[in-house]
């Protein structure tokens, strides 16, 4: 037997064997439990997602209904985006849900007026008669936290968690689990207070089959929305929970130690080298996002961006922002920078660290450009360290 045809009988037998575990074992559930381990949703969708999301944790419902609408025109469907909104009354409270739902009923209402698409989709398919929700909702609150978990001081709470939120919300099959964790990930991401909620639920995430591509898409998509604030608490908590085991790490010819994230540290910055002491690395996303790595010690010289405002929201690891004539300020994991047009400034590694940062352009007027100045001395950079 060839190789292909090797490969294509093994897929083939692979895909017969689970579909028979999914027709078999799971008769009565509708949806087979590899697909709850997927978000449903492609990258642009599940980016609508996350903006609709944290809107409603933060309560903006301005913003909410401009998310709404654009998730609706990516073809998320009502369902989805009800559903995620009905969700998160167990993280942010009925008051936050119901006005949340009533800004979808409402945009629904605008997009049928106006003979604007709307794709309602399907409810979530009836349970079993008998569909035990404390039993499996035990089951999937074990999936998601890694190991059984016993809330034995406040009994009555850990009964809600499981019965209701892990049993009877998301046995609904309209959102998958790991679609449920990327809506939780996103609305706690604006809530100020519960990081470790917010750490707990990205661990819960992974558990549920959300890919490391994936969470990283959550702050991407936050910061493209102008939820700044929001891009890096998220960024914070992802960073801390980072496992420096599976850090990527960058080959270099004069060095064996790159950087340890797990961020993607994309290509060689070349466009812009002339602009910077040291090397640094690009990794574009979408929205106008961009990921830049920074080796030790490099740092863009001072320059000043005009008829925009540049936001810097560092993910990994230690480095400087310095505007001219001002003490530098220290870029760890969480810290977001919002630089105002005409300033003077630079921002890069430490001396002892590696550092990644997302920038994107807020603000931008047409004709907005940045102006390149001189390089940053050595003498200027070994003052701020
Ligand atoms: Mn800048």
């Amino acid at each position: 037997m060839k190789m292909s045809k090797c490969k294509n009988f093994l897929f083939f037998l692979l895909a017969a064997v689970m579909l028979a575990a999914c027709t078999n074992t799971n008769e009565k559930m509708n949806t087979c439990e590899n697909d709850k381990m997927e978000l449903s949703f492609s990258a642009e969708q599940a980016a609508w997602m996350s903006a609709i999301a944290c809107d409603e944790a933060k309560g903006d419902l301005v913003a909410l209904e401009s998310a709404i609408h654009n998730g609706l025109e990516a073809e998320l469907t009502v369902s989805q985006i009800k559903e995620a909104l009905s969700q998160l009354y167990a993280y942010t409270g009925f008051p936050r849900s119901l006005n949340s739902l009533g800004v979808l009923q409402r945009v629904i209402g605008d997009r049928q007026a106006k003979g604007v698409k709307v794709i309602m989709g399907e409810d979530a398919s009836p349970l079993s008669d008998d569909y035990d929700a404390l039993k499996e909702g035990t089951r999937v609150q074990t999936q998601l936290v890694g190991k059984a978990f016993e809330y034995e001081f406040a009994p009555a709470t850990d009964y809600y968690l499981k019965a209701h939120l892990f049993g009877d919300i998301f046995a609904r099959d309209n959102l998958t689990y790991a679609d449920r964790e990327l809506v939780t990930v996103s609305a706690l991401s604006g809530l100020e207070g519960v990081e470790p909620q917010l750490k707990a639920h990205i661990a819960g995430a992974r558990n549920m089959g959300v890919t490391e591509e994936q969470l990283q898409g959550i702050v991407v998509a936050l910061a493209a929305n102008g939820l700044l604030n929001e891009a890096g608490r998220l960024a914070k908590a992802y960073d801390e929970l980072a496992n420096s085991d599976s850090g990527l790490t960058v080959e270099r010819s004069n060095s064996t130690s790159g950087p340890t994230t797990k961020w993607s540290v994309g290509s060689p910055n070349a466009a812009y080298a002339q602009y910077f002491v040291g090397q640094s690395f690009l990794q574009p996303y979408f929205g106008g996002v961009a990921n830049v790595t920074f080796e030790p010690r490099c740092r863009n010289n001072w320059h000043v961006h005009h008829g925009a405002v540049q936001v810097l929201i560092c993910v990994s690891g230690k480095g400087w922002y310095q505007e001219w004539n001002k003490p530098a300020v220290p870029l760890t994991p969480g810290t977001v920078i919002a630089i105002p047009e005409g300033v003077k400034h630079w921002h890069g590694a430490a001396a002892d660290s590696w550092m990644q940062h997302l920038a994107i352009h807020t603000q931008e007027q047409p004709g907005a450009t940045n102006e390149w100045l001189e390089p940053v001395s050595d003498e200027q950079y070994n003052s701020v360290q």
